[in-house]
């Protein structure tokens, strides 16, 4: 293994361009940057189609992330077992539980106090920020992708993310280390936001600004609306000529879906991540049979993960996910899961069942 701090300057950012290739040391270990943020742009390169990299994120250590250029490097699999808080970056199903949570605390109810602890998460908070949310009622609290709004009496949102570690705590019997900032309402409820790495963000949007932000104006159709059907996905992927599992992690063909609920739902509908996506699609855009099953299988996995409510637990709730050299647990199949790299990012799939 080689340890020891990189400098986070000039070979990752200097590939902006189609040049991005991965460090020549087998494994890399990035070790307490002096600012968070840099460490998410190298995870956001590292995300990069181009990048054939795994990133994986070491929990322990606040700041801490470990990188594996080659993911057949031996020492990957030895560090796996130290790596599972990669499944604790909130995905839609995490976000959509917080979601529930701050709606039940705060719809209805008048912020009374807010308390900036840290006022620099991935940005800076907007300027008085405390100041122009006292004294507002929540409207109610939305989601949209892997994004909360939370809707305003005076007709602004408050745009947040949660990054990589951000989670929101109802009535916290006190502050907690990375508690950066609390919400106190009027119905005496309070929430705090806990964020070690500091990758999310909170903004403030006045309508017109919400109506075009970039980070909401991009996003595909949303996969637990009651209007996402077989009818709406075969449009977005039509003429999509990448594999099916790059097509529907793309945010821009569905919001929100992540990684391993695209993988588990792929598995589910028996449809191989390999596919081309626009197969899915007839000559005049309609969907195929295959995509009927695909919509309740995303839709499945969602509500399903949703349901067990929880971020982290003992033991791998999925059924493929992180299941290479396993046995299928299709009923009847007698396949073994595989891992493969598809734009950066770890498939699991039955090369038997899936088709
Ligand atoms: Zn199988």
């Amino acid at each position: 293994m080689v340890s020891g701090p990189i400098r986070l300057g000039s070979p990752l950012h200097a590939a902006d361009d189609a040049q991005i290739r991965p460090p020549r040391t087998d494994l890399v270990r990035v070790l307490a940057a002096e600012d968070p943020r840099d460490l998410h742009d190298v995870i956001e390169i590292m995300r990069d189609p181009r990048c054939q990299e795994l990133p994986r994120f070491v929990g322990d250590l606040p700041h801490d992330v470990m990188i594996y250029p080659d993911p057949s490097a031996r020492s990957l699999e030895r560090s796996q077992s130290r790596t599972r808080t990669l499944d604790r970056v909130p995905e839609l199903p995490e976000v959509e539980y917080i979601r529930r949570q701050l709606h039940r605390a705060m719809a209805g109810a008048r912020i009374t106090r807010v308390i900036v602890r840290r006022p620099t998460l991935r940005h800076p908070l907007p300027s008085g920020f405390a100041a122009r949310l006292q004294g507002q009622t929540v409207r109610a609290v939305e989601r949209r992708a892997k994004y909360l709004i939370v809707e305003l009496s005076s007709g602004e949102r408050l745009l947040m993310h949660l990054g990589m570690s951000g989670w929101f705590r109802a009535a916290p019997a006190q502050l907690e280390p990375h508690d950066h900032v609390v919400f106190e309402m009027s119905n005496g409820k309070a929430v705090a936001y806990n964020d070690p790495r500091r990758f999310g963000f909170m903004l403030l949007l006045n309508a017109a600004e919400h109506a075009v932000h970039k980070s909401l104006t991009r996003l595909g159709p949303e996969p637990l609306d009651p209007q996402f059907d077989a009818r709406t996905l075969a449009t977005a992927l039509a003429r999509r000529k990448t594999p099916l599992k790059v097509a529907l992690a793309d945010q821009r063909v569905v919001g929100g879906l992540g990684n391993i609920y695209v993988v588990e739902a792929l598995h589910r509908a028996r449809l191989s991540p390999k596919r081309r996506a626009s197969t899915l699609v007839t000559s005049s855009g309609g969907p195929r049979p295959a995509v009927y099953e695909l919509v309740d299988a995303i839709g499945d996995v969602l509500k399903e993960a949703i349901a067990r409510q929880r971020r982290t637990g003992k033991g791998n709730p999925f059924r493929v996910y992180d299941r290479e050299g396993e046995p299928c647990p299709t009923r009847g199949c007698r396949g073994t899961i595989r891992r493969i790299i598809q734009a950066g990012r770890s498939t699991y799939y039955c090369p038997v069942c899936q088709r």
